[in-house]
């Protein structure tokens, strides 16, 4: 296996050399459920794809979908749109997750398919943690001559155990872990995630917080910075 990640566009890769891969949930249909994140983007871009795709697909599995050059690998770790790898449904997700890895990666083999290229799967919008998927992907393609390439937009830097990002406040409900004062609704806030043996666990903090805070970081911190001070 090769492996790198890289910052970019996903759907800059070259379809001849290069198979896409990303997730969706078991009882997705077309317009109801590929309706968000990268899943949206792919329904978008490919929307002859996801008019193929069967609403009752099994967890666990990944859906082979081609079109001329184009090859895209839907991946099944869950059942339903809304669940999230956290919490109580998190192992179940990983497994189902890991199985749908095997379950490409045999199928890439069969067909002769060398290069694979993913957003970040299972670490947007369905939650799970980065450095967690990393593993699994890189467990299960560890005996296998695959190159992968893992392409990304969002700016999240990893320092230790912890991985850092800046969002926009989802609530008024977040309070600094700094400061101890609540998050303004809708503005910059640094987010750490620091995953425990069960769940991740999120600490947020207010842009002034925020900024003290990545400058007294050692290093790989300015894009954050940047993005606060935008
Ligand atoms: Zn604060």
């Amino acid at each position: 296996m090769k492996y790198q990640e890289i910052k970019g566009d996903l759907f800059e890769i070259n379809p001849e050399k290069w198979v896409l891969a990303h997730c969706i949930s078991a009882d997705v249909t077309e317009s109801k459920n590929m309706n968000k994140g990268i899943a949206k983007i792919f329904r978008k871009k490919y929307p002859q794809m996801a008019g193929k795709i069967s609403p009752k697909l099994k967890k666990g599995k990944a859906i082979r979908y081609q079109n001329g050059n184009l090859i895209i690998y839907n991946l099944v770790p869950k059942e339903k749109v809304w669940q999230k790898a956290k919490g109580d449904y998190k192992k179940k997700y990983y497994l189902q997750l890991k199985d749908s890895l095997i379950d490409m990666k045999e199928k890439m083999i069969r067909n002769n398919e060398q290069n694979l290229v993913m957003p970040r799967i299972a670490s947007g919008l369905d939650g799970g943690n980065w450095k967690e998927i990393r593993q699994i992907i890189q467990r299960v393609f560890n005996d296998t001559d695959i190159e992968i390439q893992i392409r990304y937009i969002e700016d999240s830097i990893e320092i230790g155990n912890a991985t850092y990002s800046i969002e926009k406040a989802k609530s008024g409900r977040s309070k600094c872990r700094s400061c101890g004062e609540k998050i303004v609704n809708n503005s910059l806030r640094l987010k750490e995630s620091i995953p425990t043996q069960n769940f991740t666990q999120n600490k947020y903090y207010c842009k002034q917080c925020a900024i003290k805070k990545l400058k007294g970081m050692r290093e790989g911190v300015e894009e954050l910075l940047g993005k606060l001070n935008e």
